[in-house]
Order: C-alpha cells, then structure tokens, then sequence
C-alpha cells in the first residue's frame, strides 16, 4: 500500500477473488509455497503478497490493517486479538529491562495494572503523571525514557491531553508518543498531531456490535515490520493473532463507524445538556464547562460531535447502584462494561474498570465512587430514553 496522508478510509475498495464486493476471507493458518526457495526468502524479509503462516500475516487481517492505517493517517497498521495485546506487544517492542515509560494516571484500569505490576517484573518503570501538567512531564523526562503514554479521551473522566504540547515537550528526548484512541475513533487523528503510535481497541467503538474483541497498532512502516520480525517482533513472538473470520466482519462494521460516531455524539450531547439542566454533575467535553472542551475543539474533528461517552456523578455509591439497576429495568441498556455497542452501556468505574486502580489513588483523580460512565447507544428517539433515564434517577432517590 503507498502511503498518501491525505487519503482516508473512504478511499478503500478491495475486491473479492470472484469480484465479490467484500475482501475474499483468507480461512488457512498456514500457505504452501511453490518452492524452498521462496520460503527461505519470506523467512528473511518481508515479501508484499506472500504469505508464511496466520501468526505472521494474514491476508484479511492486512485487509483490515490498510483499512485502519487509512483510517488513521499512518503509513501501516497490525491488528491483534485484543486491545490488550496492542498495548503490550507495542510498549514491548519499544521498552527494554531500565528503560521507562511516563504515563497519564487516567488510564484504562487493565493498562494501568500493566504499567503499575506487571511491567516492573521485567525492571520497565513507569512513572504516572497528570499528562496535561507539562513541568511533572518535564521532571519525570531522561535519556531512559522510551515511552510516553496517554488516551485521546481518558477513562473514564473523559479528559483530553494536547498531543501536540505533549509530543514537543518529549522530542528532544527521542521517546515514543503512544496514544491509546479507542474512545475516539475518526474523532481523533493522534498521528496528525504528533502521535508515533496509535493504539484501539477494536472491542469497542469500532467494531460496535460487542460479538468480538481485537485490538490494533496504527504507525509507520519500520514499527509494523519490527512488531511482525519472525526473529524479534512482539506480535510475532508473543502471538496474539487476530482470527481471520473476526478480521472480515469487524472490516465490514468500519465502514459505518462514522455514521455510528456522529449518533453516538449526537445522542450524549442531547443527554449530557439535559443532565446539565438537572443540575447533575457531568462530565461530557461535548459540554462547554468542560476543562478540554477548546482543546477538544482544535485537536478534534468536530464533524462528528464529541463522542459517546459520558459520566454522570451521582456522588453516592448506593444511589448509583440503584439508578443502574434501575436503567436496565427501564430497558434504557445494560449494566455491563465496555462501550461502543449500539445500545448503552453503564457501569460505575470504581468497582469494575478503575478497580485495579487502589481506592486512594481514585479518590486523588477524582474518581468517586458515585461515578456512572455511560457509553451512550444509537438510540432513534432520545427523548424517551431521556424520560426513562429521568424516572431511574428519580427511582433511586437522586434529586432532579
Ligand atoms: C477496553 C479498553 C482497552 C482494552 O481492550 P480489550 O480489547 O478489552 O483488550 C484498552 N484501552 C481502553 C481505553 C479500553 O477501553
């Protein structure tokens, strides 16, 4: 694939071995060669259109990566079998025992428990830092900096870093800026702003039906070719493929990711105002009391609004609990984790996505224990689910 910055997922158009209009799904773990020869070669580099074996390279899963390096303005993308192993195999590429990595304290709880126990098995430090406060940024920068890492769209407080700032601050350093944009996919573009890497879980927003999980790396060229190295690339070797039959129907939801974005938008800002109104504590960048919302706005592609996830503090763990039992008896979606699906999906981070994170470490970033995150779903008539919402909030003795 030649690489143009100015292309986008619109400009992707494959076809099927009998011209079918959908990619051919590739069903086959390994590839016969018609000669020694040539496998000796694919074992030493990388040959465009061969393929060796499913861990490697797959062609529907190279369907899919083009579809995401389009999507993300990057020269070449890898998915993997969740966003887990995005994030993994990446810092491990890039980190070795006494490098280091600063990241945002607001982080995915899962990424979080990496960072803060798992990574120090392997003598990697990490430091936690509020990403936005750039002399804490400035303090915690040495030669052994390998890594800076953030999400576009943190969790679960919804705040936004300014790439740009933070991508300048570290370049004279030479660390690698990995951002994780699950929450905001099409909303952000963390390339265009500096981002080396740029990290989904496909999970979420972009598969959108929450029938699968998968992850993907979105970069330049040199760091897919090291994470595919059959000698030294973490994807390969740590081998988290994505299964091709995954790979062909999350590809065939992408393509109405934008339309999905811009109602998943549409449909919090109504709920967020409306929140607002009650005099509820919200917060949704949509939403100018919002610290980022002007950053939102600079940095974001504002066509498809300001995502679909927010959060609602009822300041009361009980009453929280409540008022979501509540909504999944008044149909408005499900108690459950995870976000991006096309109905709405509530849980209290504190006790389920944030729970790796130890409870005065919540309470110093303003997690209470209160906190409702709502990914909010396509819902066609929002103002009845709003009545619905109304009425759980009511039902659990939360004055509106
Ligand atoms: C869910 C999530 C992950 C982890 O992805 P999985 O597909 O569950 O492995 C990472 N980062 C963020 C922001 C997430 O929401």
């Amino acid at each position: 694939m030649n690489f143009d910055p100015s292309s986008s997922i619109q400009d992707y158009l494959v076809f099927g071995e009998f011209g079918g209009v959908n990619p051919s799904i590739t069903d086959s773990s390994t590839f016969t060669f018609l000669s020694p020869d040539k496998m000796k070669e694919l074992f030493e580099h990388d040959v465009e259109g061969c393929f060796l074996y499913s861990r490697h390279w797959n062609p529907t899963n190279k369907y899919l990566s083009n579809a995401l390096a389009l999507m993300e303005s990057t020269e070449s993308a890898i998915v993997t079998a969740s966003g887990m192993s995005a994030i993994t195999c990446s810092i491990l590429q890039l980190c070795k025992a006494g490098d280091e990595i600063i990241s945002s304290h607001t982080i995915y709880g899962g990424t979080y428990a990496l960072f803060k126990n798992f990574l120090p098995r392997f003598n990697i430090k990490v430091h936690f830092i509020d990403i936005n406060d750039g002399e804490a940024l400035q303090d915690k920068l040495t030669s052994k900096t390998k890594v800076v890492y953030c999400e576009s769209m943190s969790n679960p407080l919804l705040e936004i870093p300014d790439i740009h700032k933070i991508k300048s601050a570290i370049e004279p350093w030479g660390a690698k800026l990995v951002v994780d944009n699950t929450f905001c996919p099409m909303l952000f573009t963390p390339t265009e702003s500096g981002a080396d890497v740029t990290i989904h879980s496909m999970t979420k927003f972009i598969n959108g039906t929450s029938d699968a999980m998968g992850g993907c790396i979105c970069s330049t060229d040199e760091f897919i070719h090291q994470l595919t190295d059959v000698n030294s690339g973490a994807s390969m070797l740590l081998g988290p493929a994505l299964d091709s039959l995954r790979a062909a129907s999350i590809l065939k939801n992408m393509h109405s990711l934008h339309i999905r974005m811009a109602k998943h938008s549409e449909n919090a800002l109504f709920l967020a105002r409306k929140f607002q109104e009650l005099g509820l504590k919200i917060y949704y960048p949509g939403l100018s009391t919002h610290k980022q919302h002007d950053l939102f706005c600079r940095q974001g592609n504002t066509d498809l609004g300001f995502g679909g996830m927010l959060a609602l503090d009822v300041e009361d763990e009980k009453k929280a609990h409540r008022f979501m039992e509540n909504m999944q008896k008044e149909k408005v979606g499900y108690l459950a984790v995870s976000l991006g699906y096309f109905k709405t999906l509530f849980s209290s981070p504190g006790n389920s996505t944030s729970s790796e994170i130890p409870d005065d470490e919540q309470a110093s970033l303003g997690l209470s224990k209160g906190l409702v995150r709502m990914s909010i779903g396509l819902d066609h008539d929002i103002e009845k689910t709003y009545s619905r919402i109304r009425k759980s909030l009511i039902d659990a003795d939360i004055k509106v």
